[in-house]
């Protein structure tokens, strides 16, 4: 838990989220902002800023985030027409919430140019 931060407090359920999938190291949830028909986003328990701070001892966790983005894929029924991972790293990225989190996008045919999980 990080102070002030917005994914800690969806975690901690302090904050309200529509939440689509929960264990014991990620929850994910609709994004506020979908930038296609399914938006998720699967967010790990662990408060970590952002991929470049990800340690050795996260790679099975960064994993896992992976596996559960095709189990919610399968649950939106989009895993057929296919889907969209996307990590931003840092200011030139886009990151705007800087607590590790990996959009899910589908829903509809995506255009190959992307930022800050919306087309431009
Ligand atoms: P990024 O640019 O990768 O840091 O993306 C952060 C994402 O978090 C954006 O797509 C926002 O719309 C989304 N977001 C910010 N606050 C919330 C919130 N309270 N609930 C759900 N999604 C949020
Ligand atoms: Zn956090």
């Amino acid at each position: 838990m990080s102070a002030g931060c917005v994914f800690c407090k969806i975690i901690s359920r302090e904050l309200d989220a529509d939440i689509v999938y929960a264990d014991d190291q990620v929850v994910a949830f609709k994004d506020i902002n979908p930038a296609a028909p399914v938006h998720i986003l699967i967010v790990p328990r662990k408060h970590i800023p952002s991929l470049l701070d990800i340690k050795q001892e996260d790679e099975a966790l960064v994993g896992h985030m992976h596996t559960v983005a095709n189990e919610v894929a399968r649950a939106f029924k989009i895993e057929k027409n296919g889907y969209r991972v996307l990590i931003n790293c840092g200011s030139d990225a886009g990151q705007i919430v800087f607590h590790l989190h990996l959009h899910l996008l589908g829903g509809r045919p995506l255009l190959q140019t992307i930022a800050k999980g919306k087309e431009v």
